[in-house]
């Protein structure tokens, strides 16, 4: 598996919710110039925004189920489409479903694109409720972290910006954490075996600490990178 010459990487991080596909992706994104794209972020700034798309997102979410497919689809191709990805795309919680995963492999070659690879980080679940419960971000520029975890230096202030509000997800309460876990297994682990048949699987330990994790990354995302 390698990356065409004339088409961006297109990579994909599987993992049910609290692997660490967030946190991440976001230190992929500042290393090697690609862009994450949530589609979680995109449905909540949806929702935030009162959108026909995010009202009718809004329960489900609340819910931990999954989101119809056509409006994530609809969300995420009007996203791809905008000329700040160009240069390549993370994908952080899509596609969480077949259709979805063959919705994007459609939409990609339309463009004479593909999936470059995916990346399915591995976690123990007994361990995920406790990771998903205990963290936050900050609300002024997205740094993620956890009350036992990674705690913030001074209790209450975002390490990166000295930001003061500090946001917990709606949905990462414990009740919550079960039902998307379980839809993590019903709908979105079969993924791993979709891109493992086409060659473009590849997996990392993602229960060590979070500097391993991006290593670990790092090293399969070179790799990636180099042209077949
Ligand atoms: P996340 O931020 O990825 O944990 O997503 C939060 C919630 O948004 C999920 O529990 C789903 O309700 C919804 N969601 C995010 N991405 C998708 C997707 N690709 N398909 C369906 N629902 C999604």
């Amino acid at each position: 598996m390698g990356a065409d010459k004339n088409t961006r990487p297109v990579l994909i991080l599987l993992g049910p919710p609290g692997a660490g596909k967030g946190t991440q992706a976001r230190r992929l994104e500042e290393r090697f110039g690609l862009v994450q794209l949530s589609t979680g972020d995109l449905l909540r700034a949806a929702v935030a925004a009162g959108t026909e798309a995010g009202r009718a997102a809004k329960a489900v979410m609340e819910a931990g189920g999954l989101v119809s497919d056509q409006i994530v689809l609809d969300i995420l191709a009007d996203r791809l489409a905008e000329p700040d990805v160009a240069g390549g795309v993370i994908l952080d919680g899509f596609p969480r479903t077949t259709v979805q995963a063959e919705a994007l492999d459609e939409m990609l070659a339309a463009h004479g694109e593909r999936v470059t690879g995916a990346i399915s980080m591995e976690v123990d679940d007994a361990a995920m409720v406790e990771r998903i419960a205990g963290r936050f971000t900050c609300g002024a520029c997205g740094e993620g972290y956890h009350d036992s975890f990674k705690p913030t230096a001074v209790e209450g202030v975002c390490d990166a910006c000295g930001g003061t509000e500090m946001k917990r997800r709606a949905d990462d309460k414990a009740e919550t954490v079960a039902a998307r876990l379980e839809a993590y297994h019903a709908q979105t682990a079969p993924l791993i075996g979709y891109y493992e048949g086409k060659g473009l699987l590849d997996r990392v330990d993602a229960m060590g600490d979070i500097d391993a994790v991006t290593e670990a990354l790092v090293v399969l995302v070179e790799r990636l990178r180099e042209p077949a």
